[in-house]
């Protein structure tokens, strides 16, 4: 049973307004192999995972396809401390260009989440190390029929995630003897004496 993709939009359907949901289970599958997201050791289908809501103008303009408009939502990862779950909120306003592949640049090309064709080999107008502008990180492929959203969908969740989670700015983490959470329990666990330390006090000075 053929369905359409449920991020794709046809361009003769431009222009047009529409709200696309993400539901949890589509969260935690484009947020797996996320090591702040593993830590969770979350169910597959967790109904905790997140959501989020992009609400869209579509428009074309030739070769280009354009989305402007907000997306709100949020995804529970761990603390990087204590691996407690932390939601993140996420607020963006978003303004974005499909363009052809070969207009984009060599290393910004998002991901797709498979069942794409082969990708056409890398414009070699390109040169490597160009450097990319601001305006340039908004851009996503297109192929001239339909506007996929789902790899700018997925960015958001993406990007969402700091390089170091926290549950809060105070957390404890983890006590690294015994493993207790110092958020909520104690333990009378002694730090361990610094190897370097240990390695001093072995030294002999020459006189
Ligand atoms: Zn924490
Ligand atoms: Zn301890």
């Amino acid at each position: 049973m053929a369905k359409d993709p449920p991020y794709q939009v046809l361009v003769r359907d431009l222009p047009i307004h529409r709200k696309f949901e993400v539901p949890p289970e589509r969260v935690g599958e484009w947020l797996k192999g996320l090591p702040m997201r593993d830590a969770l050791g979350a169910p597959e289908g967790d109904p905790q995972a997140g959501h989020g809501v992009a609400d869209l103008d579509l428009y074309a303009d030739g070769a280009h396809a354009f989305a402007a408009g907000t997306f709100r939502g949020e995804l529970t990862v761990a603390c990087s401390r204590c691996v407690n779950p932390v939601t993140l909120k996420i607020d963006e306003m978003l303004r974005v260009t499909f363009m052809p592949r070969h207009e984009l640049p060599d290393d910004d090309e998002p991901e797709s989440a498979g069942g794409r064709p082969d990708r056409p080999d890398p414009d070699p107008d390109n040169a490597e190390g160009a450097e990319v502008s601001e305006e340039d990180l908004d851009v996503f492929p297109f192929d001239g029929e339909r506007v996929d959203l789902e790899p700018l969908l997925r960015e958001q969740f993406v990007l969402a995630v700091p390089f170091a989670p926290l549950c809060a700015e105070t957390c404890k983490g983890l006590c690294p003897q015994c493993g207790i959470d110092r958020n909520t329990t104690s333990c009378t666990c002694e730090p361990p004496i610094d190897p370097r330390l240990a390695a001093l006090k072995g030294l002999k000075i020459p006189s």
